[in-house]
């Protein structure tokens, strides 16, 4: 066995959340490969280290004082490394940070200090080589993530690494700068580990027991999900359900590789599986529901839209033009409807009018604002009859008005348009018919 472990900021934000990693770890032998993040908040109040290394950065390099955050940087790092009792000395590494920080090497590379840190103070603290990612983790020229080299690189270096502590979030240019993923992209640098290993497991530590059915901010105790495919959680991440980076899934996907979301301060609890496929029903016929606010429509109405052919190319011509992509198109024999941002479109709102007038000499333009999208995503839809009809009805009940209904045609979700004021009624209706019902 070998297992691939990634602890998030919450993990490692003290000495004492450093003595739950080090016993997680060392409960299991096969757990080999290890990747930090920053130290994250120590209560609701405290701040992030990646936040104060971008506020640090900023202040040094616009010759502002500085000096104060830097301290408080220092600080966090010096409490874990007494409060752990270790015999190392980061002086060395601060001081070049500072002079580096001053002679204006860059955001990517302030921010990635946190993990690079916290590497050094794991690898000492498990007995493990440290590794920086500096050295594995390949970016373009042009800053783009190159795959197939970091796969390479990690795996001969890690060949030669029988147990090793990776530092996430950060790897490196053709220069050698340093490049980061974007925020929350350790997570990216785990998967990145397991395929190159072949980890077994993905292991993905933060401070919650896995993913939940619904928000619980909008749903009371929502049951946890306890095993998810790769294509369900995309889509509830797409939608914003938010435990780990949209883009982590995909190296290990590549590999088959399971990933297991656990919590650090609840170890035994099983957390959540996410596997390429599984045989294990869902508990209830649906797995999981996400959604976001703050989309608006533009319907278009034209007599005989329906002969135009290239109608619909010559429309999303004017919205790819304004760099607005869009997230739905219902449609009708003489209507089409495109569901967008709302921000992005408001910046651009007339040219876009004006474009598709141009382009397609419309009857008609109206605009619809401040909707929300939910999806309601699940493998167990495919098999069941009715789910469609238990959805409505019980949006219907909860006198929730729906403006769009659109099925993938995977049959693995429902999307459905709705007020943004009506957003947090419509989530809790159908949990409810869902999942308190199904118990
Ligand atoms: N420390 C970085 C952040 O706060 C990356 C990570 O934690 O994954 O975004």
């Amino acid at each position: 066995m070998n297992k691939v472990v990634k602890f998030g900021g919450s993990s490692l934000a003290s000495a004492k959340q450093f003595k739950k990693v080090k016993d997680i770890i060392m409960a299991d032998k096969s757990r080999r490969y290890v990747i930090p993040s920053a130290p994250g908040k120590r209560t609701n109040k405290d701040d992030k280290v990646t936040d104060l290394l971008y506020a640090c950065y900023d202040a040094a390099s616009e010759g502002r004082s500085y000096k104060k955050i830097f301290d408080t940087i220092v600080s966090r790092y010096e409490q874990i490394i007494e409060g752990l009792n270790l015999n190392i000395n980061l002086d060395y590494e601060f001081k070049t940070i500072e002079e580096n920080f001053l002679a204006k090497k860059g955001q990517d590379y302030a921010a990635s200090r946190g993990e690079y840190l916290n590497g050094i103070i794991m690898a000492a603290y498990l007995g493990y080589e440290f590794i920086d990612a500096a050295d594995v983790i390949c970016f373009d020229a042009d800053g783009s993530f190159l795959p197939e080299k970091t796969n390479q690189e990690l795996s001969n270096r890690l060949a030669k690494a029988p147990k090793a502590v990776i530092p996430g979030f950060y790897g490196s240019m053709p220069d050698g700068s340093v490049k980061t993923f974007s925020r929350g992209g350790s997570d990216i640098t785990g998967s990145l580990v397991a395929r190159a290993v072949h980890a077994d497991l993905y292991e993905n530590w933060t401070d919650v027991s896995g993913f939940l059915v619904a928000d619980p901010r909008i749903v009371d105790d929502p049951e946890p999900i306890e095993t998810i495919t790769y294509r369900e959680l995309r889509e509830l991440s797409y939608m914003g359900a938010s435990v780990l980076h949209e883009e982590a899934i995909f190296p290990v996907r590549k590999e088959g590789i399971p990933i297991n979301i656990k919590n650090t301060n609840r170890p035994s609890d099983p957390g959540t599986m996410i596997v390429e496929s599984t045989l294990k029903r869902p508990r209830y016929t649906i797995t999981g529901i996400a959604g976001k606010k703050g989309f608006c429509t533009i319907n278009i109405e034209k007599a005989m839209m329906n002969t135009e052919i290239g109608f619909g190319r010559k429309v999303l011509d004017v919205f790819e033009k304004y760099g607005i992509s869009f997230e739905h198109m219902p449609s009708g024999i003489d209507t089409m409807s495109i569901f967008v941002q709302q921000s992005h479109f408001e910046e651009h709102e007339q040219s876009v009018i004006a474009g598709i007038h141009r382009a397609v000499e419309p009857d008609h333009i109206e605009l619809d604002s401040d909707l929300a999208l939910i999806a309601v995503v699940g493998r167990g839809m495919k098999s069941a009859r009715g789910t469609a009809g238990r959805i409505f009805s019980a949006l219907a009940h909860a006198r929730v008005n729906v403006k769009m209904i659109d099925q993938g045609s995977s049959e693995l979700n429902i999307i459905i348009g709705v007020r943004n004021e009506d957003f947090e009624t419509a989530v809790k209706a159908v949990y409810d018919i869902f999942v308190t019902a199904e118990i």
